[in-house]
């Protein structure tokens, strides 16, 4: 690690997938036609982000690199390889990196391949193993290949993680029960469940602005969270973050405890987001590469990176993102380092309210959410920022 500096890491956007998802807002596009002259760009935007760091006394080695979408697993092997070799070239990896990348069962065939070409973490969109509640969420997966996918993933010598999506209209917690003990009974390690949620502009937004009801009412969501936090950790697998889950230590994502801990990373690819630097370092970058792909790969070729010009966070909005990504871990936010690196304290009266009503958890260096903090985990991290 470079001493002053915070650990960084890379994330990758590749925003192409099979078929786009009802419920999805990311940055993607149907995959068709041939990816390489999006490889290049991004091989080049990688050199043009390392000679910036450079200029500005903030290069350091990797110690994460994130592949995510879109989905990645539809990249070619040589292409996965390219990139890591190319993050190695231009920063160094720090001893025990971790590389990830995000799966889709459709691609299980190829895991082999993609662990062969570097990557030692998968994340695997299992989603569900019900093939009704599969063709509901729009997937172009069955519950026999999540199954086949999950089996071909513990197979191999990586570390892995598994998402669920829940709390859909109709679904019984029964049912939802039975899709986490399907993932604890096969040994999964690390899980990521997610509750559904409607994000406008999408074709489930669309059906929900016309009056269809596609997910669980707030308490009912509120009971499924309930119930996933218990089926979890008595399985093994408790909740080290609101939406993750880990068998231990060493299970978790080191990659995204750098967006909750605060600290650097790059993003490379269309519509990656980055962030760099503290307030009393010259400032905390904020970087968004161009959104669509034949403008991304315009901008690098004229530029040398794809990014849209660099924001400096003011110290306030520096202080709010620490805070609210601060707030999802277990852990909980870490005051000391916040007051350190932005000179700014969470809001003191609005947390001593929140912890007389038992939703945090307070002393003069750590704030934490309770089980039932939890369930308002962003609200209360919005009025916890100082005016
Ligand atoms: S596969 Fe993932 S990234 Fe692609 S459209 Fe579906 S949810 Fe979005």
């Amino acid at each position: 690690m470079t001493p002053g500096l915070a650990p960084l890491g890379l994330y990758i956007h590749w925003p192409f997938c099979a078929r786009i998802c009802p419920y999805c807002d990311f940055n993607v596009y149907r995959a068709r036609g041939e990816t390489d002259t999006l490889l290049a760009a991004m091989l080049r935007d990688l050199e043009g982000q390392a000679r910036q760091l450079e200029r500005e006394g903030m290069h350091r080695p990797l110690v994460s690199l994130h592949f995510g979408g879109g989905t990645p697993s539809l990249m070619r092997p040589d292409q996965i390889a390219a990139l890591i070799e190319a993050a190695d070239r231009w920063f160094g990896f720090e001893d025990g990196i971790e590389i990830g990348l995000e799966a889709n069962p459709k691609e299980a065939a190829g895991f082999a391949d993609i662990v062969a070409a570097g990557v030692n973490r998968l994340s695997l969109g299992v989603q569900s193993f019900d093939d009704d509640v599969l063709r509901r969420l729009g997937r172009d997966h069955d519950g026999n290949s999540a199954r086949r996918a999950l089996d071909t993933l513990l197979a191999l010598d990586v570390r892995h993680s598994a998402d669920l999506i829940y709390a859909w209209a109709g679904q019984s917690l029964d049912d939802w029960v039975a899709e986490m003990d399907a993932l604890l009974g096969a040994g999964v390690r690390h899980v990521s469940p997610y509750q559904l949620t409607i994000e406008p502009g999408t074709a489930f937004g669309k059906r929900a602005d016309r009056g269809e009801l596609l997910i669980v009412d707030e308490d009912e969501g509120a009971r499924f969270f309930e119930v996933t936090q218990s089926v979890l950790s008595d399985g093994g697998v408790p909740a080290y973050e609101i939406s993750n889950h880990a068998a231990s230590a060493s299970d978790q994502s080191r990659h995204n405890r750098l967006y909750w801990e605060g600290a650097d990373w790059l993003g490379l690819g269309p519509g990656a987001h980055g962030r760099w630097g503290e307030s009393g370092r010259g400032g905390r970058r904020a970087t968004a590469a161009l959104r669509r792909p034949a403008d991304y790969i315009a901008r690098v070729s004229l530029a040398g990176t794809g990014l849209e010009p660099i924001e400096i966070l003011s110290s306030k909005d520096e202080a709010a993102e620490r805070i609210l990504m601060g707030l999802r871990t277990m852990d909980g936010l870490d005051r000391d380092c916040l007051r350190a690196k932005t000179s700014h304290d969470i809001d003191t009266d609005t947390s001593l309210d929140f912890a007389r009503q038992g939703l945090v958890s307070l002393s003069q260096d750590r704030i934490a959410l309770t089980p039932a903090g939890r369930l308002y985990a962003d609200r209360i991290a919005q009025e916890l920022v100082p005016e």
